[in-house]
């Protein structure tokens, strides 16, 4: 009996919650838990929602999602032959002990589900589990229709369905149709993905599927004889953790494994609702759950079998999303914000796996789409994403999924499976080969990081010339034409002067973007990634936190929000943290003005060695961080490797600027505001009541500032001056050279000499300053990106305490134990 059947003033105790993943946890969470009392307060025939007492509390559910919800009522309780507790046929209250009791013991049936590809071996465990004898054998569907069989194990009552076979959920074919229908419309407790071992990549697509719907599952690797046979290998326990589905090997035509399959499912189906908010199995209902099974089922305890275990969602049953890349996931996520706003339809589906098939442009999902209030502007938005994609992807939307799925895949076998056999010669396998081959994948792949700053550099110069001489042109042209005054000062000094000094390397990192995004676009990014994996882990970092931390020496905010594809939140925070060490394009005007003076007869050895320094601390936090500061286990998850593809010159285009854009907007944002305070605090106070510049600085409130910090930075060598150079880097990094030009000027030609030769100070305090710059404060961009994609104030703050704590003692010790050699 359903929830919603019964009648205001009934009582019924739950037995358990159907549908989807997304729906059970929501409604275990408001706490609809089997065993529990659940009394109506209010069901009035034409009435939406009903009204429900649940452990003291009334609560509310829609009609729909009470239809989801199995009970025992009291009524029903009469008629119900219960051996153990004897029936009550008398007109008198039923018991609340009695009813959990009946509850609990038709908890005992559990419906399952067939589905996989044709010929995987479906009907053979079929046959094998519920002892029928149904046709084996090769051939296709000719009628669309599902067989029933019943198999008892452990106590439990299985109620088996064996389904068509199909390669894909979509509305292709009735088949399809009819799988999908049984899904969502009978709901199972649990599905068997039965899957060919033998032919994994093909099987493993209809798997992606699924866990789109987001349904309890368990796969059976059937045909594991003929894997074995075959020579090759599979870890079928880290593809199981990669993909968030358990697995186990069986041989269906032998009936082995088949036992275990069933003890795995047993732990699905009573392991996977009682979740605490945490994810953990929450500890009273456990005790209860051992407690019915000494009851109900004396040779059985649960949890006694290691396969039950390791079901459990602390365990390997974690739902993933399959990542299917950022633009996808963006659409994805446009049209399933749209979606959401149709509670009616949560109970039923999940509104991730709606907006997929919204993207692949399934009929039969568009027709019940376009039944919804919205409906129209749904299929809109999804006609806009869809447009979208094949402007930026070059292929239309439903192709791009499949690709990604199958990305997703290649990524998790690569990782599982080894294939002994060397095989098809198509052109992903051998490039792969090579670009990932383990000794040959690390200098290709350092050729091209060198390419990529090399090019960047030596081509990004000639614009960037081109800039300088426009901005000189823009300052004279105020310099000549304005009147005077504190105005003029603010528009050269404060605004051209900053903004100026800053917007120079816009070519430069427009050029690393752009190389940046071929290599993404084509498909290499996803190999580099593959490869520094082994690496990454060591510092307690993943594979996909390479492609941010690589980013960051362009810019750290645009790196920040790259840590986005890292789907582990330990990993993933971490390499937020560490970010800001790899050292941005903006502290590079500082070293080489430093350098130019202090060290001209090494410059790129040194240049070579901050950068290092920069790396090696950053490898350093990283451990410490991953050992001691961020909770979590690693959750492993799949380095998808993506088909390799020609760029378009369109989408290159497109990335280069989306992430330019950024650039400029901080550019007109934060660089701006913090050039006019900064300028604001070095003209005032009584701009005019001194003779010299210098003497004016000295006494201006950035003056003032910087001798009140002096004490602190004093240990490290760093006068005033320099003091304040660091306080205006907090802006933004390029600042701090913008800055120092303005604090050392020498009386007279400040345009004529050399910004190095005006600073007085030894190389040693030089080369602190550098790592000084190089390691403290991120700039306040980068500072609300980590606040932004971390979510909290927190992790910014910690962020800034530590580099600036970190940065003071490395330039001690440097200056210190420089001073004691020199
Ligand atoms: P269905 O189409 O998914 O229902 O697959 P069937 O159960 O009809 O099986 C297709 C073929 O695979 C039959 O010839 C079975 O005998 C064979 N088969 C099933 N399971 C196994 C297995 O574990 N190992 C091997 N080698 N063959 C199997
Ligand atoms: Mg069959």
């Amino acid at each position: 009996m359903r929830l919603s059947e019964l009648n205001t003033g009934e009582k019924g105790v739950i037995v358990k919650v159907l549908g989807h993943g997304g729906f059970r946890k929501r409604i275990v969470e408001m706490g609809f838990i089997k065993g529990k009392t659940v009394e109506v307060i209010l069901n009035a025939p034409l009435k939406d929602p009903i009204k429900y007492r649940l452990l003291g509390y009334e609560i509310s559910l829609r009609r729909q999602e009470a239809d989801m919800i199995e009970v025992v009522s009291e009524q029903e309780a009469r008629t119900m032959q219960n051996p153990y507790h004897g029936s009550i046929t008398e007109d008198v209250p039923v018991p609340e002990s009695e009813l959990v009791a009946l509850a609990k013991g038709k908890r005992r049936t559990i419906n399952v589900a067939l589905v996989g590809n044709p010929n995987c071996g479906k009907t053979s465990l079929f046959n094998i589990a519920s002892g029928a004898h149904e046709h084996v054998g090769n051939y296709s569907g000719v009628t669309v229709d599902a067989k029933e069989g019943f198999f008892d194990f452990q106590g439990y009552h299985f109620r088996i369905v064996d389904l068509p076979g199909t390669y894909s959920l979509s509305a292709y074919t009735p088949e399809e149709l009819y799988v999908r229908k049984h899904i969502i419309e009978e709901t199972p407790d649990v599905i068997i993905n039965v899957a060919d071992s033998s032919n994994l990549e093909r099987n493993l697509y209809l798997t992606t599927q699924l866990i789109d719907m987001n349904v309890r599952m368990v796969i059976a690797l059937n045909m594991y004889d003929e894997l074995e046979a075959s020579g090759n290998k599979l870890d079928y326990t880290k593809l199981s953790q990669l993909t968030g589905v358990p697995m186990v090997p069986t041989v269906c035509r032998r009936g082995e494994g088949i036992d275990k399959l069933f003890h795995v499912i047993i732990g699905i189906y009573e392991g996977g609702d009682f979740l605490s908010q945490k994810g953990e199995i929450r500890s009273e209902i456990l005790e209860e759950l051992r407690d019915w099974h000494k009851t109900y089922v004396p040779d059985h305890e649960f949890g006694s079998h290691k396969e039950e275990e390791e079901a459990r969602p602390r365990g390997y049953m974690r739902h993933i999303h399959i990542n299917h890349g950022p633009e996808l996931e963006r659409s994805i996520e446009e049209v399933k914000k749209a979606i959401s706003q149709n509670e009616s339809i949560r109970h039923k589906y999940s509104t991730r796996f709606l907006s997929i098939k919204l993207l692949e442009n399934d009929k039969e999902i568009e027709n019940f789409i376009s039944t919804l209030p919205n409906g129209k502007e749904i299929i809109a938005i999804r006609n806009k994403e869809a447009l979208r994609i094949r402007k930026v992807m070059n292929e239309d939307s439903e192709q791009a999924i499949t690709d990604a799925k199958y990305g997703f895949i290649t990524g998790a076998l690569k990782e599982t499976f080894t294939d002994n056999h060397l095989e098809k010669e198509q052109t992903t396998r051998v490039i792969d080969s090579i670009v990932t081959h383990r000794i040959w994948g690390y200098p290709i792949f350092f050729l091209f990081l060198y390419i990529m700053f090399e090019g960047t550099f030596v081509l990004g110069d000639y614009p960037m010339q081109g800039i300088e001489w426009l901005v000189d042109q823009l300052g004279n042209l105020i310099r000549n034409n304005m009147a005077e005054g504190p105005l003029k000062d603010l528009l050269i000094d404060g605004i051209i002067g900053g903004v100026g000094g800053v917007i120079v390397f816009l070519p430069n990192i427009l050029l690393l973007y752009f190389f940046i995004s071929i290599l993404e676009d084509s498909g290499y990014m996803a190999r580099a990634a593959f490869i520094m994996d082994k690496i990454m882990h060591r510092m307690g970092l993943h594979g996909k936190s390479f492609i941010p931390l690589i980013m960051g020496f362009g810019c750290n905010v645009p790196a920040i929000m790259a840590t986005r594809t890292i789907e582990d939140r330990k990993s993933r925070l971490i390499t937020m943290l560490v970010n800001p060490l790899m050292s941005c394009s903006a502290r590079l005007p500082i070293y080489l003005v430093m350098i130019g003076a202090f060290f001209p007869n090494y410059a790129s050895f040194m240049l070579l060695c901050i950068y290092t320094a920069g790396i090696l601390l950053a490898v350093v936090m990283a451990r410490i961080f991953s050992k001691f500061l961020v909770k979590g286990e690693d959750s492993p998850f799949v380095m998808e490797l993506p088909p390799y593809r020609m760029p378009t010159s369109k989408s290159i285009m497109r990335h280069t600027w989306e992430k330019g854009a950024q650039y400029l907007k901080k550019m007109g944002g934060i660089i701006m505001i913090a050039s006019i305070i900064i300028w604001f605090l070095g003209y005032y106070p009584q701009h005019d009541a001194y003779e010299s510049a210098a003497e004016q600085q000295e006494n201006s409130y950035i003056g003032q500032i910087g001798k009140a910090i002096e004490p602190v930075i004093k240990p490290l060598g760093f006068d005033w001056k320099l003091g304040i150079g660091l306080i205006s880097g907090v802006g933004a990094k390029e600042l701090v050279v913008s800055t120092l030009g303005v604090l050392y000027t020498n009386e007279g030609d400040m345009e004529n000499v050399n910004l190095s030769d005006r600073i007085p100070i030894t190389p040693l305090v030089a080369l602190a300053y550098m790592l000084f710059v190089l390691i403290y404060f991120p700039c306040i961009a980068t500072f609300a990106a980590i606040k932004q994609e971390s979510g909290s104030w927190k992790w910014a703050i910690f962020t800034a305490g530590y580099t600036t704590g970190v940065a003071w003692l490395v330039a001690f010790a440097v200056f210190q134990i420089g001073n004691f050699i020199v």
